[in-house]
Protein backbone atom coordinates (compact mmCIF):
# COMPACT_ATOMS: atom_id res chain seq x y z
CA UNK A 1 0.00 0.00 0.00
CA UNK A 2 1.12 3.91 -0.86
CA UNK A 3 0.82 6.45 1.46
CA UNK A 4 2.40 9.19 -0.74
CA UNK A 5 0.72 12.20 1.28
CA UNK A 6 2.54 10.65 4.71
CA UNK A 7 6.17 10.42 2.93
CA UNK A 8 5.66 13.92 1.31
CA UNK A 9 5.00 14.94 4.73
CA UNK A 10 8.00 13.59 6.24
CA UNK A 11 10.24 14.74 3.64
CA UNK A 12 9.56 18.40 4.23
CA UNK A 13 9.84 18.04 7.92
CA UNK A 14 13.63 16.52 7.03
CA UNK A 15 13.75 19.77 4.75
CA UNK A 16 13.20 22.12 7.61
CA UNK A 17 14.80 20.77 10.52
CA UNK A 18 17.60 18.27 9.54
CA UNK A 19 21.64 17.72 8.39
CA UNK A 20 23.07 14.78 7.09
CA UNK A 21 25.33 12.90 9.44
CA UNK A 22 27.47 9.66 8.57
CA UNK A 23 27.95 6.35 10.53
CA UNK A 24 31.58 5.72 9.61
CA UNK A 25 31.89 2.21 9.98
CA UNK A 26 29.70 1.15 7.83
CA UNK A 27 30.84 3.57 4.62
CA UNK A 28 32.66 1.37 1.66
CA UNK A 29 33.87 4.71 0.26
CA UNK A 30 31.93 3.82 -3.04
CA UNK A 31 31.12 7.83 -3.76
CA UNK A 32 27.44 7.31 -4.60
CA UNK A 33 26.54 9.42 -2.14
CA UNK A 34 28.94 12.42 -3.71
CA UNK A 35 28.01 11.30 -7.22
CA UNK A 36 24.04 11.86 -6.61
CA UNK A 37 24.47 15.29 -4.73
CA UNK A 38 22.90 17.73 -6.81
CA UNK A 39 25.24 20.35 -6.11
CA UNK A 40 28.27 18.37 -5.90
CA UNK A 41 28.64 18.50 -2.14
CA UNK A 42 32.12 15.43 -1.15
CA UNK A 43 29.37 13.91 1.35
CA UNK A 44 31.98 10.45 0.72
CA UNK A 45 34.79 12.73 2.34
CA UNK A 46 32.34 13.82 5.17
CA UNK A 47 31.28 9.73 5.86
CA UNK A 48 35.32 9.00 5.85
CA UNK A 49 35.93 11.98 8.37
CA UNK A 50 32.53 10.88 10.26
CA UNK A 51 31.20 14.76 9.77
CA UNK A 52 28.11 15.63 9.58
CA UNK A 53 27.35 17.53 6.25
CA UNK A 54 27.12 21.09 7.63
CA UNK A 55 27.60 22.93 4.72
CA UNK A 56 25.54 25.68 4.40
CA UNK A 57 24.79 24.99 0.72
CA UNK A 58 23.44 21.48 1.62
CA UNK A 59 19.97 21.36 0.14
CA UNK A 60 18.86 18.98 2.16
CA UNK A 61 16.85 17.40 -0.58
CA UNK A 62 17.90 13.32 0.81
CA UNK A 63 19.26 12.13 -2.34
CA UNK A 64 22.62 11.16 -0.68
CA UNK A 65 20.62 9.41 2.31
CA UNK A 66 18.17 7.71 -0.21
CA UNK A 67 20.73 6.22 -2.17
CA UNK A 68 23.79 4.83 -0.28
CA UNK A 69 23.26 1.17 -0.09
CA UNK A 70 24.89 0.77 3.09
CA UNK A 71 22.27 3.48 4.86
CA UNK A 72 25.68 5.19 6.35
CA UNK A 73 23.65 8.82 5.88
CA UNK A 74 20.72 9.66 7.99
CA UNK A 75 19.31 13.24 9.07
CA UNK A 76 19.90 14.36 12.80
CA UNK A 77 17.74 17.35 13.40
CA UNK A 78 19.68 20.55 14.59
CA UNK A 79 18.44 23.33 16.10
CA UNK A 80 19.27 25.96 14.00
CA UNK A 81 15.62 26.34 12.39
CA UNK A 82 14.26 26.61 15.88
CA UNK A 83 16.32 29.13 17.31
CA UNK A 84 14.48 32.63 18.28
CA UNK A 85 11.04 30.47 18.24
CA UNK A 86 11.13 30.05 21.53
S1 LIG B 1 27.08 6.10 -0.65
FE1 LIG B 1 27.20 5.40 1.50
S2 LIG B 1 28.75 3.75 1.46
FE2 LIG B 1 29.00 4.91 -0.45
S3 LIG B 1 30.57 6.49 0.03
FE3 LIG B 1 28.58 7.40 0.42
S4 LIG B 1 28.20 7.09 2.61
FE4 LIG B 1 29.83 5.66 1.99
S1 LIG C 1 21.16 16.26 1.35
FE1 LIG C 1 21.21 16.71 -0.87
S2 LIG C 1 22.38 18.63 -1.06
FE2 LIG C 1 22.79 17.80 1.00
S3 LIG C 1 24.68 16.62 0.80
FE3 LIG C 1 22.94 15.18 0.50
S4 LIG C 1 22.56 15.12 -1.71
FE4 LIG C 1 23.85 16.93 -1.28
Amino acid sequence: MNFPLSHETHHVQTLATGHVVPEPERCIQCGICSFNCPIGIDVRLHAWLGKPVADSYCLTCGECVERCPRGVLHFEKTGLFLEGKE
